[in-house]
């Protein structure tokens, strides 16, 4: 009984009505407005020529629009394509030439950039908005995609030709669009390019029932008590898979009300928590960090979060444990990736889970360790590469036949990542496979050396990574941001380093910053960093 991720939103709105499905600095819309919303636009596309299967990008961060234009597109039979708004103009124009998008919904402010690249890609419409169609335009807010020095800017965009302004459409079109016949299993709802942590994005092709059976997974496991009563923090973007699935699909499926959050600035977080008392709170390590170092923090009231998940990197346990004391609710870590629209694993909410575990496989997934030289199942206990198996399995690579083989084996998802199963099914992330250092012959996991330095008091971020190394092959190098009021050096953290680590293991290299480099969903860029050396030394 698979249906297309859209009908999620019509049925929604026909069970919830007027019941609130979003509120955005302020403003609430209902399940009724949402919908009727993305008719309009559903609509619009239409007129405009769209056909079923054509590439709709969304540029946009947390917004109304972005929920809309996202549900619009669909019911138009399109395939959304996910654009990061943080992308320079050379990052969006391999993105519109990959996808071959011929629409583009984007932010006025964005407008420049989309106008120069748009010659030189298949783009033939842009639909532009603003914040402010919604909104007062805040004074304060400054988004983390422009300069500083930027935002003043008004941008003037006239509603015509390739151009069609966002408020223009809702006042002139009416949500009598034309229903567009669409297979949920076969047919692809979304190209959602990888984060590109570890090399050139790819477009994964994930179908409606891909996302659909992520979110019913979701729901299966979480087993809430308090069905469609939910208020779900928005922190995550949208325009990434992880955010689109645990939040926005998540609670347009099951009529809860979310949360959205432009950017991720932790006293706003902290502030909209005390006030609007979200019950869920799906999030990564940096977000959770960066609450918890807030100042502030003490300040609010955050005991209406109940649960939160965290995915997208390791979850440090004195991290955990930090949150929970400071909310009274659960933070349980979760795993999963792009190509599986994201998540395969997690740790139970409510019941047993094992702090430092990615938890056990979600409903209807299946998970093995593969030996990394043979490829055979692994015995239990030993580490090898994760394979996952299940309905939220990526068809492929978008036009990338080679790559997909490669990750693709009989149903099975070879996820890159290195790690071990024990004895009671809990599964157990080691490190990235390509994030490996081999120094000296020795196989080294960044992941446990940057565990021991996060047990330093003074240690407030860290990457680990290998460094091109003459004599050794690689060698370890720690990169390191200090918490406020200490002062960190080579020496003090050498020693601490040398009494939890055998020595082989222990970094030779220290590199002092105030920040370190970070993806949309706060996963810090080890690679970035590396490159960075490289250049360096050129
Ligand atoms: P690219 O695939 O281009 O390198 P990316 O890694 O940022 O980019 P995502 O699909 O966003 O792409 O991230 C998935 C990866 O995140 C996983 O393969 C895994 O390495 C990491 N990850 C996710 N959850 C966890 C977790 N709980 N613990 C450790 N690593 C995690």
């Amino acid at each position: 009984d698979a249906k297309a991720l859209h009908v999620y939103l019509e049925e929604s709105a026909n069970l919830y009505g007027e019941k609130k499905a979003l509120y955005f600095m302020g403003k609430e819309m209902s399940f009724s407005e949402v919908s009727t919303q993305a008719k309009i636009m559903a609509n619009y596309f239409q007129q405009l020529g769209i056909k079923k299967g054509d590439r709709v990008a969304i540029m946009l961060p947390n917004c109304p629009q972005a929920v809309i234009s996202y549900y619009g597109a669909l019911m138009a039979g399109a395939i959304v394509v996910q654009t990061n708004p943080l992308y320079t103009e050379r990052e969006l124009e391999y993105q519109l030439n990959d996808s071959g998008a011929t629409f583009i919904v984007c932010l006025d402010i964005l407008v420049p950039r989309v106008k120069n690249v748009k010659e030189e890609t298949p783009l033939k419409h842009m639909i532009v908005t603003g914040i402010k169609d919604y909104l007062p335009f805040p004074k304060n807010l400054i988004y983390p995609f422009i300069q500083k020095k930027q935002y003043n800017i008004v941008v003037k965009v006239e509603h015509g030709g390739d151009t069609h302004v966002w408020t223009a459409i809702l006042e002139k079109t009416t949500p009598n669009y034309q229903q567009v016949d669409v297979d949920p299993i076969e047919d692809l709802a979304l190209l959602q390019y990888t984060g590109g942590t570890t090399g050139f994005p790819k477009g994964v092709m994930l179908t409606h029932y891909n996302l659909v059976s992520n979110c019913q997974m979701s729901d299966a496991w979480l087993y809430k008590t308090k069905q469609g009563e939910e208020v779900v923090l928005g922190v995550l973007p949208f325009f990434h898979v992880y955010g689109m699935t645990t939040v926005m699909n998540l609670s347009i499926m099951s009529g809860q009300k979310m949360i959205l959050m432009p950017k991720f600035d932790a006293g706003d977080v902290l502030k909209v928590i005390h006030k609007q008392k979200p019950t869920l709170f799906p999030g990564a390590p940096t977000i959770y960090v960066g609450l918890l170092n807030h100042p502030d923090i003490k300040k609010y009231d955050l005991s209406s979060i109940e649960a939160c998940i965290s995915g997208s990197a390791p979850l440090p346990v004195e991290v955990q444990e930090q949150f929970e004391k400071v909310t009274g609710g659960r933070l349980v870590e979760g795993y999963g990736l792009t190509e599986s629209s994201p998540v395969t694993h997690a740790n139970f909410v409510w019941e047993k889970r094992i702090n430092g575990s990615i938890g056990i496989p979600w409903p209807d997934t299946d998970a093995k360790i593969l030996d990394m030289e043979t490829f055979e199942e692994a015995e239990q206990g030993e580490v090898g590469e994760v394979a996952v198996k299940g309905p939220q399995i990526m068809r492929g690579y978008w036009n990338n036949q080679e790559e997909t083989d490669k990750v693709l084996r009989d149903g099975w998802l070879l996820t890159g990542d290195l790690g071990y199963m024990d004895e009671n099914g809990y599964f157990y992330i080691v490190d990235r496979k390509k994030d490996m250092i081999i120094a000296g012959g020795y196989n080294i996991y960044p992941r446990e050396v940057e565990e021991v330095l996060y047990e330093h008091e003074g240690v407030l971020e860290v990457a680990v990574a290998g460094i091109p190394d003459a004599y050794r092959g690689e060698t370890v190098k720690a990169y390191v941001v200090a918490k406020n009021g200490y002062t960190l050096s080579e020496e003090v953290l050498n020693t601490f380093c040398r009494k939890h680590l055998a020595s082989y293991k222990v970094p030779r290299l220290y590199e002092f910053r105030d920040e370190l480099p970070k993806t949309a969903v706060g996963k810090i860029l080890r690679r970035q960093l590396v490159e960075g050396d490289k250049e360096k030394q050129l």
